[in-house]
């Protein structure tokens, strides 16, 4: 067989395992928006069945074969981006399915549902010890499936790659200080300025409120064609179901904090659904998982639709479309948005310190399974980094380390996604600003087509045949840096509270 030919056989596999992923994709939807409640127990073996068909793509005599082929292929001599995509997608999930330890994988299938019930319980009753046996067993099992995965690797650094694909631990901890503390340094320089009034913002219809959000979603770009929009699901996410396919869940809303949820999703379809054809072609549609699908979503949330000149576009709309916005001017509503204020909760909390938030609970993970930071002391380490990070201290466990059900729910290596996408954003924002100088100009013309062509050819037309690493290199000429993240929050803030910029000064 030539190259070419084992590169066909494993596209073919690629994209078996992209169809039983859509299933997937379907049956989480459904289960969020259309499941019975007694419906739950046959679903559940359903699911079951279609992961392991997906798993088997890759455990086949065949897929064997491909490995001891394409282990011996030096993976940085392939020049062709999809071909080198193809070829390290395909042995990274085959190392995954070959090395998983069956027996380990069922004994956490069988934890994971006694996390959640447990994590459920604890928060009811405010008390993580309830939780804390069950939390100790899914991260040593967690370790264990890590460590046959890739014996030669920390198992952290395998539970992390298996989220963002190529990020080391030691890297991203690197960087993290330099955000962590750059924005330590940021806060209290904001504590000195003026700080934007509390706004009581009004509510809307929500059936209106919704209506218009949407329709801020499809004019940044979010295209009929290749998704829809359901707004009677709970809580906002988006179904990468296929190529040219994502279906936005949302929810009803008379706040104006939908409008962010929508441009969020909204990014996370556009990138979703702007792979090229020959990227189809080969099965790596949907873009880069985990931190960078982040950033593609945190962009348009953020450093489109929190920005100035956004409102200064759209602001007449929303008091047109939502009259009890009419009362209230521009200046209020946008600097309302701004008002930076640490707190408890991470879904709750602002642009500038949302990042500490995801950082303390990767730092609590690192420190586990590098044997420092045990189960019994995790609740006390967690308060004590809020104190530290945000000067807060939960009053209870249910308002600290009991509020996300991630490490309940086979999230573990999973939280530097976010502060990930913030670092990448920044570093997007550069390489923007370097090729669209105007790009802010066009924003206030409502003129979105510059921003995303841009995106596609630049980002969302390669699909996932580059890692985040990769990617970033090519389009900034460097790797992971915190910094322009931090100048572009210093710029804005600064600005914002009255200050002067940190890159101004001599
Ligand atoms: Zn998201």
């Amino acid at each position: 067989m030539t190259y070419q030919e084992h590169l066909q056989v494993i596209a073919q596999i690629g994209r078996e395992y992209r169809h039983y992923k859509s299933i997937e994709s379907l049956f989480e939807l459904d289960q969020w928006t259309m499941l019975p409640p007694q419906g739950g127990t046959y679903r559940q073996e359903t699911a079951a069945l279609i992961g392991e068909k997906k798993n088997q793509c890759y455990l086949t005599q065949q897929a064997a074969q491909e490995e001891a082929y394409f282990s011996q292929v030096p993976l940085d001599q392939v020049e062709d981006e999809v071909e080198r995509g193809l070829i390290r997608t395909f042995l990274s999930r085959r190392r995954v399915a070959a090395r998983t330890p069956a027996d380990l994988q069922r004994q956490y299938s069988l934890l994971k549902a006694q996390c959640m019930e447990k994590w459920k319980e604890a928060r009811q009753a405010k008390d993580y010890q309830i939780f804390m046996p069950y939390l100790k067993q899914a991260f040593d099992l967690k370790g264990q499936i890590a460590r046959a995965i890739d014996p030669e690797s920390p198992a952290f650094d395998t539970l992390v790659g298996l989220t963002d694909e190529g990020v080391k631990v030691g890297e991203v901890s690197r960087q993290f200080d330099v955000l962590k503390e750059g924005l330590k340094t940021l806060l209290d320089k904001l504590s000195r300025g003026h700080a934007p009034q509390a706004v009581d913002y009004p509510q809307g219809d929500p059936e209106a409120m919704s209506a218009f959000a949407q329709s801020l979603a499809r004019e940044v770009g979010f295209s009929t064609e290749v998704g829809t929009f359901n707004d009677q699901v709970i809580h906002g996410f988006t179904s990468f179901m296929g190529p040219r396919d994502a279906r936005v869940s949302t929810y009803r809303s008379g706040s104006h904090e939908l409008i962010f949820t929508c441009l969020h999703e909204a990014g996370h379809a556009m990138y979703s659904t702007g792979s090229s054809q020959r990227v189809i072609d080969a099965g790596l549609w949907g873009g880069i998982e985990g931190g960078f699908h982040e950033a593609n979503s945190r962009f348009y949330e953020n450093l489109v639709g929190r920005s100035r000149a956004y409102w200064n576009y759209c602001y007449p709309k929303l008091a047109k479309a939502i009259p009890q916005f009419g009362d209230m001017d521009l200046e209020t509503f946008y600097l309302g948005l701004h008002r930076v204020q640490p707190s408890l909760k991470r879904i709750a909390s602002d642009e500038v310190t949302y990042s500490l938030h995801a950082i303390l609970r990767f730092e609590l993970e690192r420190d586990y399974f590098a044997g420092i930071l045990h189960a019994e002391d995790m609740a006390q380490a967690w308060n004590e980094k809020y104190r530290d990070y945000l000067g807060l201290c939960p009053p209870d466990d249910t308002q600290g380390i009991l509020q996300d059900m991630h490490w309940a729910g086979d999230y573990i290596g999973y939280f530097q996604s976010y502060a990930l996408g913030n670092i990448y954003d920044g570093q997007i924002l550069q390489a923007l600003e370097r090729d669209l100088p105007r790009w802010q100009e066009n924003l206030q013309q409502g003129d979105f087509r510059p921003l995303n062509r841009w995106m596609g050819e630049n980002i969302w037309s390669h699909g996932c045949c580059l890692t985040a690493g990769e990617l970033l290199e090519r389009i900034t000429g460097s790797a992971l840096d915190a910094q322009p993240f931090l100048n572009y929050l210093d710029r804005k803030y600064s600005a914002i509270y009255g200050l002067v910029p940190q890159s101004n000064r001599v």
